[in-house]
């Protein structure tokens, strides 16, 4: 049998590499961003849509599924991939970072997971056995091991003890899997933001060698550098051989860096979430296309961009259909908005093939760092990095605002000053 991940080239001076993942749906290439389908649904798009936008694989979500409409019906209906007219490949996320996120709503053991539906507060208990339970009635390709997201800040203990847990969950997800599906089991790596438990917590589940392996706990809210230093942890410790997906990641800026320390694969909501709220990514920075600057502008979006709405659509019309709360908007914006980030790691795989990655980094963040972008600028920062690209300054990344804050976008919006934001 062919092996699962074939390693097709790396970068000389960092720990960047290109390769392609082998699944029951498919091949899709790395570095590969998946476009988040929460409920078996990009919002705004569909599957003809991510097609042609050339997404290799796409990311939807246990724990909701599960909930509604049910994986057994879903199951019954042949599956996610035929329910969500979808024949490529699927990743799903456990639900560990969705339960997670209902606090209050949630009990923790070293059992599972017991936490009231947000939808009715129908009582569930979920452990890692049945994680994997309903991730094979969904069919998925690449199956998550349940975890427990360690919170941000946390001390030492608590990252300890949860790092446990969940490398203990590895083994039953193990146990639990049946690798004669064809379906494949990725373990997730923990250890809040102490290197040497991020080292730990990936080189014990290195040992369980599973197909695929996940860096997770990031992006809740710590600084930039805090998150990835630990994300450098993990990968650092994480095997060569096998597919390492950066789970959550971020703006074009941290998913450049996270491909730098040796990620291949990553989802963010960023790109679709950021769209419907009128915000645009663009080679030259991010663009509020409710500002009133673009009320005539006749140009696309993204002059650099090919997507259905830039090689048919004005900023000036987008920028009329935001305002008068057309659904087209979220579709044309999505579409745009997607079709940036696939680009954005098909030209960074197109760098690694020609041996030239750092370059690519350098040039691109640079123009979108520097460019004609809303957000205010701040003065440059040199920020040190600990490999490969000791020879390039790498400027401090804008104060930009992440997705979840929308009322930032507005017009005029003015940052206090010394502000500093996470992402890029
Ligand atoms: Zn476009």
């Amino acid at each position: 049998m062919e092996p699962a991940f074939t390693l097709e080239a790396r970068d000389p001076s960092s720990r960047a590499r290109a390769g392609t993942v082998r699944t029951l749906h498919g091949s899709f290439h790395t570095p590969a961003f998946m476009p988040v389908g929460t409920r078996a649904s990009v919002k705004a798009v569909d599957a003809r849509d991510l097609r042609e936008l050339g997404a290799g694989i796409v990311l939807s979500n246990t724990f909701h599924l599960m909930l509604r409409p049910g994986a057994e019906l879903i199951s019954s209906l042949g599956g996610l991939h035929r329910f969500m007219g979808w024949d490529g490949p699927i990743l799903t996320d456990s639900g560990g970072f969705q339960v997670y996120s209902l606090a209050g709503l949630r009990k923790i053991s070293e059992e599972g997971l017991e936490f009231r539906s947000p939808y009715d507060g129908t009582r569930f208990a979920f452990g890692p056995e049945r994680a994997v339970e309903v991730q094979t009635l969904l069919g998925s390709d690449i199956m998550m091991c349940l975890d427990e997201c360690t919170p941000y800040p946390a001390t030492r203990e608590e990252a300890e003890s949860s790092m446990t847990l969940t490398l203990g969950w590895a083994e039953r997800s193990k146990a639990a899997w049946d690798p004669a599906t064809g379906l494949m089991l990725f373990g997730i790596a923990q250890g809040g933001f102490h290197r040497d438990l991020r080292e730990r917590s990936a080189a014990e589940l290195a040992g369980l060698d599973l197909p695929g392996y996940a860096a997770g706990g990031l992006a809740l809210g710590e600084p930039r550098e805090v998150m990835l230093d630990a994300a450098e942890a993990s990968l650092g410790v994480l095997p060569e051989s096998k597919p390492r997906y950066l789970m959550g990641l971020g703006t074009p800026a941290d998913i450049l860096d996270g491909i730098r320390l040796g990620a291949d694969m990553f989802d963010c909501v960023m790109p679709t979430r950021n769209a419907r709220n009128g915000q645009l990514f663009t080679r030259t920075g991010r663009m509020n296309i409710r500002n009133s600057r673009y009320r005539d502008d006749p140009q696309p979006p993204d002059t650099g961009c090919g997507c259905l709405c830039c090689r048919n659509y004005s900023r000036a019309y987008l920028r009329h259909l935001q305002a008068q709360n057309e659904p087209l908007f979220p579709r044309l914006a999505t579409i745009h908005n997607l079709a940036f980030y696939q680009d954005l790691v098909r030209g960074a795989r197109k760098s690694l093939l020609a041996g030239e990655f750092m370059c690519y980094y350098k040039q691109f963040l640079d123009a979108y760092r520097g460019g004609t972008a809303d957000w205010p600028a701040r003065p440059p920062a040199a920020v040190s990095s600990r490999q490969g690209i000791s020879a390039l300054t790498i400027l401090a990344p804008r104060p930009e605002p992440r997705g979840h804050r929308p009322a930032a976008l507005r017009p005029g919006t003015a940052w206090p000053q010394g502000v500093v934001f996470a992402g890029g």
